[in-house]
């Protein structure tokens, strides 16, 4: 029997719904908007998709949404004053840099001088440093999103052998914290991993963040196992068209999905919720700030 899939764009549908309930409470209790400000610097094709998106979703919230879009030469001073700027207005709650930022502003200098209590995208330092000691945090939207799937699909996670591929700081190394946090006996495997399709087949979960089109193969699978595929590649395919290309994950999908119990599509599945996850951590970020009671359910 082929594997449940996990339907990344319903699930996400569902979690903006319950940010936007909750936003509309906030201002009809408590006469609060949250504020979400998005940097962009310099005009990386993808990188203005993904902040026209999150403003378009912003707004679609019921949330304040700001764009603040600089000259690719901008100076690290000037950088720096935004961001404190940001830091220092009340109508903003959550501030997100987009990265990647050009090569001469360095990345951590500028993602450190955001207030940690903002921080939706939860790469501060002291986030970092407070979801790896298991305290509370704004955590990375990516693996909050694949969390929230998974808690969503198992009734406990607590004793599941999890298997992360991949260590990166946006997805691969906090997704282990959250594992971690909710009892799974957590591997992190990487490029230097032994024998990887050994490690994946003791896995009650993978969650694949490579960035190699379908490397993780089908019977590598352990049967019944839940498959959380966070890459996203883009691919030829011929058989579309002359010069098309399609998407596909770090999973083959097809032969996976005959083996699992679980899998998330790609498109469709962990894509989608890393927007719905954005949202979430700026009400989350808004509530905290504001002293009053966060929605359950929409962080850890
Ligand atoms: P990185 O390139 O930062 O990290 C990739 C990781 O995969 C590294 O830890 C690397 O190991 C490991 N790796 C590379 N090759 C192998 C291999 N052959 N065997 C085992 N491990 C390997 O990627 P990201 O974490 O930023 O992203 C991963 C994927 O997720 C990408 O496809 C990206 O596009 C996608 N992504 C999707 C998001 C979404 O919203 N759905 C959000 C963020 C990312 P090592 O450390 O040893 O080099």
């Amino acid at each position: 029997m082929d594997a449940k899939i996990i339907d990344g764009r319903e699930f996400a549908a569902a979690v903006r719904g319950k940010v936007k309930d909750h936003v509309t409470r906030l201002a009809s209790e408590h006469g609060i908007v949250p504020g979400l400000a998005v940097v962009l610097v310099g005009e990386d094709p993808a990188s203005q998709v993904y902040v026209r998106s999150k403003g378009k979703a912003t707004v679609e919230a019921g949330m304040k949404s700001v764009e603040h879009r600089l000259a690719a030469d901008t100076s690290e001073r000037e950088l720096l004053a935004l961001v404190d700027q940001l830091n220092n207005d009340s109508s903003i709650h959550g501030i997100l840099v987009q990265l990647p930022l050009p090569e001469h502003l360095k990345e951590d200098l500028v993602v450190n001088a955001i207030d940690p209590a903002k921080d939706v995208d939860g790469f501060h330092i002291s986030n970092v440093g407070l979801l790896g000691t298991g305290r509370k945090s704004m955590v990375p939207c990516t693996p909050l999103g694949c969390l929230m799937m998974l808690r969503d699909h198992h009734e406990s996670l607590s004793g599941l052998e999890a298997v992360i591929i991949g260590r990166s700081n946006i997805v691969g190394r906090p997704m282990a914290q959250l594992l971690i946090g909710d009892s799974c006996t957590v591997t992190v495997a990487h490029s230097r991993t032994r024998d990887l399709p050994e490690v994946v087949r003791r896995a009650d979960v993978v969650v694949a963040a490579v960035g190699r089109p379908e490397m993780v193969q089908g019977n590598w699978v352990k049967p019944g196992a839940t498959v959380i595929d966070v890459g996203i590649n883009r691919v030829d395919a011929p058989e579309r068209g002359e010069g098309k290309t399609r998407l596909v994950g770090d999973v083959d999908f097809e032969r996976a999905l005959q083996v699992a119990g679980a899998i998330t599509p790609v498109p469709g599945g962990v894509g989608p919720m890393t927007i719905a996850c954005l949202l979430a951590n700026t009400l989350t970020a808004c509530c905290r700030s504001n002293g009053v009671p966060e929605p359950d359910g929409l962080t850890v």
